[in-house]
């Protein structure tokens, strides 16, 4: 890094909720900004306190409900939170100015919450307003915590940065329109001098409509930011030491893998590693800006770099990753309707309810498609195809639509797997040592992962055998 006249680095920093979790975690995240910014100019985005999102959302729901009073408690508890880190972080001067502003962030979620209650109603786009509110509280408290250790720092709302269209609830960003409100917006303030705190998940459509970018879409709104500023690096701080060769909880052997590419983050993201929002890497990817994932917990751990390739000499498996709250669907078709025909409906059907599929595999001699999907999705594909397929299903040229539920998908994920034999046969080999029965099994197109359904009892399991199969 450099200093002098040469113009500092740029770093885009993320705190997730799990780094904002109380007093002392913002005061720890406030003191990493502190540390680097002798080194490089640094843009902050927070995400909400840990659980405030969740709570605001369940808030909506009962509210529209008829429920006053649940929303009424999570008022109190909203305040509270957000008030005793006021109180145990701010100078008198600041909690002066910013007691009043937190106030009338309560103000806003009481008035939606009412509204909701009196229309028996939460709109998506009502929805992502307040469910947002989060956001809006600790950006708040992160800039003047920074103010108050001398340090000038300014609370942005990204409802004036990132542009995105109007899908409410999970909208996607507008690359130039962002840039150009983002650009201009934050280079006055970095070359100020002044540290701008950004609001995560949250942003507006080109009318100013606020729309949030998908539940964990903060580290996504790191990269998002970063790219239109065109940063030097973007370090999204959470509660492990980086990206592991699986998920901590499921795998307690798992370790911190130093780099990984672009792609194999993006596999591990898709299959529900949620250590990164499964968007996060897609606006950083072509600008070939690295993504560090460090721990807030442990500031000197240097973390996992996400770069476009990485240096990793052994072929094979990296890392395993699994998604449990999945169902596999099968459609089998007679001879007369080609398969070629059952699939295209199928999948039509599929775009037209906006659902992804996690693995798909096929038996075209017995016309049979199976497909697995998130559980959630059931009820949607459900009908859909059932319309579809109404007539064929009435007159059996389509069998009935078959739904297996309490499936988990898990997926390894490499780089070089391509190319290297035997991989499926290992890990099937075992899976099947343990007793694990493997539903189905599918190559991802990108030939980066294998997929393999089982049942999700045994999915702790699964993941922790071919975890020890590839000695990760
Ligand atoms: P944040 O609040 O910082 O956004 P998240 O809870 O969204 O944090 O993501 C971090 C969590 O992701 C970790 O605590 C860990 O349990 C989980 N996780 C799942 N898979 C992985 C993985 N492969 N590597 C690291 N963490 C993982
Ligand atoms: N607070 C939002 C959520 O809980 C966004 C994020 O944390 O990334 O989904
Ligand atoms: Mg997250």
């Amino acid at each position: 890094m450099t200093s002098g006249k040469k113009k500092k680095p740029l770093l885009v920093m993320k705190f997730g909720g799990t780094s904002l979790g109380g007093a002392e975690r913002m005061q720890a995240a406030a003191e990493i900004v502190a540390s680097h910014t002798a080194q490089a100019a640094i843009v902050v985005v927070v995400s909400a306190m840990g659980g405030v999102t969740d709570m605001l959302i369940r808030a909506a729901n009962e509210a529209s409900h008829g429920d006053r009073g649940h929303w009424k408690s999570v008022r109190q508890s909203l305040a509270q939170r957000h008030r005793e880190v006021a109180d145990q972080t701010l100078s008198a001067g600041e909690q002066a100015a910013v007691l009043p502003r937190l106030a009338a962030q309560v103000t806003d979620f009481e008035n939606l919450c009412s509204g909701f209650s009196l229309v028996r109603e939460v709109t998506p786009r009502a929805m992502d307003t307040l469910s947002s509110l989060g956001e809006v509280m600790s950006a708040t408290l992160v800039s003047a915590i920074l103010r108050s250790r001398g340090f000038a720092a300014v609370a942005v709302d990204a409802t004036e940065l990132i542009v995105t269209d109007d899908e409410f609830g999970n909208a996607t960003p507008l690359v130039e329109e962002t840039r150009a409100r983002t650009q201009p917006r934050l280079s006055a303030l970095i070359e100020a001098g002044i540290i701008p705190v950004v609001t995560g998940f949250r942003g507006a459509t080109a009318e100013g409509l606020c729309t949030t970018l998908g539940r964990g879409g903060s580290d996504y709104s790191g990269t998002i930011i970063g790219a239109a500023l065109d940063a030097d690096e973007v370090w999204i701080w959470t509660d492990v030491d980086g990206v592991m060769t699986a998920d901590p909880r499921l795998v307690p052997s798992a370790h911190i893998i130093p780099e990984i590419s672009y792609r194999e983050s993006i596999e591990l993201s898709f299959f529900g590693a949620k250590v990164l929002h499964p968007k996060t890497i897609q606006p950083v990817m072509k600008k070939k800006i690295p993504v560090w994932i460090k721990n807030s917990f442990n500031p000197s751990c240097p973390g996992t770099k996400i770069g476009a390739s990485a240096s990793n000499g052994k072929p094979g498996v990296k890392a395993i990753t699994s998604v449990s709250d999945a169902d596999l669907v099968t459609i089998s078709g007679r001879e007369s309707l080609s398969f070629p025909r059952l699939a295209t409906r199928v999948f039509n059907g599929l775009h037209l309810e906006d659902v992804t599929t996690l693995m798909v595999t096929q038996s075209s001699a017995d016309n049979v498609l199976c497909f697995a999907i998130k559980h959630a999705d059931w009820g949607k594909v459900k009908s859909r195809l059932s319309k579809t397929f109404e007539l064929e299903l009435l007159h059996e040229y389509v069998g009935p639509l078959e739904c297996m539920s309490k499936i988990a998908i898990v997926v390894a994920v490499g780089e070089k797997m391509k190319g290297t034999p035997g991989l499926a046969g290992r890990a099937f080999g075992a899976l099947g040592k343990r007793g694990i029965n493997i539903i189905a099994i599918a190559q991802g197109s990108s030939e980066l992962s294998i997929s393999f359904a089982v049942r999700a009892s045994d999915v702790k399991e699964a993941v922790r055998a071919i975890h020890e199969e590839f000695q990760l």
